[in-house]
């Protein structure tokens, strides 16, 4: 037996999450069994999907039960093995939880080598948030070369990756992010053609603007006043990959949010082609995605930022920022050395 350091869920929230809904506490964590690993955790990922597990509601996972621990995917060295492959030392990646330390199975783990990257990457650009950039861009937009293509959160973990892979192909790539700090970062080392603010009341005048052609090829991140402005720019036969909606993840700016009949009518007259994904369905994606972006990254030809909190007892106030866009680029928690 183990003791461990875990944030829990100690209440649902009701609208925006507030830090009484977490609870960090310290537990008993049983030895590793036959086929199993004990991890250290060193990074902690923070995604916005985790609002969602908060809530009871049907979803694609199930939520969290209340005083469990709160989910998620950890990068971490294993310090007690009983599994042939994995030995103590190894770093692996897996869903370790909110969690300093965590007991899985050899099977729901995945190695990590250290040589490509800083092991930190596992849980960005090289990991969950990367290859979801990758499979919305390449098989659901299916983006080409001479395409114009919007990226909502554009610096982020996801939006960082579909503009610099995009512009790759060769597309005029729009990006739309928080502040012009974000923005000309995205301009100035992402290589976005142009990066437009959505907090500027005129964002669809400025969206107009910036989109003489018209937009092919929308990367949704978030909904809200982004979503509108895009619509009315969209071209016919346009794609729309809905990965995320985080505007209105905790029921804000839903009231005023464009009618359901408008934006349906959108999608019809401009006969778009609008798919939602999740990532867990392109697992058999993930070699393709890291074959091509690893070595990328690897080179310094692929730019990825990350916003690091200090210590798990830290992850809940980290996890609020993200929420509300503090975060500028992939959102971590230092949890345990880094080797
Ligand atoms: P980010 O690193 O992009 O962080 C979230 C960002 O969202 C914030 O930094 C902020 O950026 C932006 N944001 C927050 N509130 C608003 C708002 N009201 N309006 C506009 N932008 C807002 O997160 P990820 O890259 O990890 O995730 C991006 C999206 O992709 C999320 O919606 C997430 O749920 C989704 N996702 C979906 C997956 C799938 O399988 N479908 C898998 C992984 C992620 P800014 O300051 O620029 O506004």
């Amino acid at each position: 037996m183990t003791q461990y350091q875990r944030i829990a869920l100690a209440s649902r929230p009701k609208g925006a999450p507030t830090p009484e809904n977490f609870r960090y506490e310290t537990a008993d964590l049983p030895a590793p069994g036959a086929g199993e690993v004990l991890i250290r955790t060193i990074w902690m990922s923070l995604d916005p999907y985790m609002r969602g597990r908060m809530d009871d509601a049907k979803s694609y996972a199930e939520p969290v039960p209340i005083g469990g621990t709160m989910e998620g995917g950890g990068v971490g060295e294993v310090i007690a093995s009983n599994v042939d492959s994995i030995a103590v030392g190894d770093i692996v990646v897996g869903r370790t939880g909110w969690a300093s330390h965590a007991v899985m199975k050899g099977s729901e783990v995945m190695k990590v080598d250290p040589t490509i990257a800083p092991i930190s990457t596992a849980l960005g650009v090289l990991g969950m948030p990367g290859h979801t950039a990758f499979v919305g861009l390449n098989d659901i937009l299916q983006g080409k070369a001479g395409e114009v293509i919007v990226v909502s959160a554009a610096t982020g973990a996801v939006g960082s990756l579909v503009g610099q892979l995009a512009k790759r192909k060769g597309m005029r790539v729009i990006g739309v992010a928080g502040g012009a700090e974000k923005c000309a970062y995205a301009v100035d080392h992402l290589g976005y053609d142009i990066c437009l603010d959505h907090r500027d009341p005129d964002l669809a005048d400025a969206l107009k603007a910036a989109t003489p052609d018209g937009v092919d090829c929308y990367y949704e991140n978030v909904g809200g006043k982004t979503l509108e402005a895009v619509l009315t720019r969209m071209n016919t036969h346009g794609r729309i990959a809905v990965c995320g909606m985080i505007a209105w993840y905790s029921g804000k700016g839903v009231e005023d949010a464009m009618r359901l009949p408008a934006a349906w009518r959108a999608i019809l007259t401009r006969r778009l082609r609008v798919q939602g994904f999740i990532i867990f369905d392109h697992y058999d994606r993930l070699p393709a995605f890291l074959a091509e972006v690893a070595p990328l990254v690897n080179a310094g030809d692929i730019h990825y930022r990350e916003s690091i909190a200090e210590g798990l007892e830290n992850a809940p106030a980290a996890f609020l920022e993200l929420l509300s866009g503090g975060n500028f680029g992939k959102q971590l928690v230092r949890v345990g050395d880094d080797p």
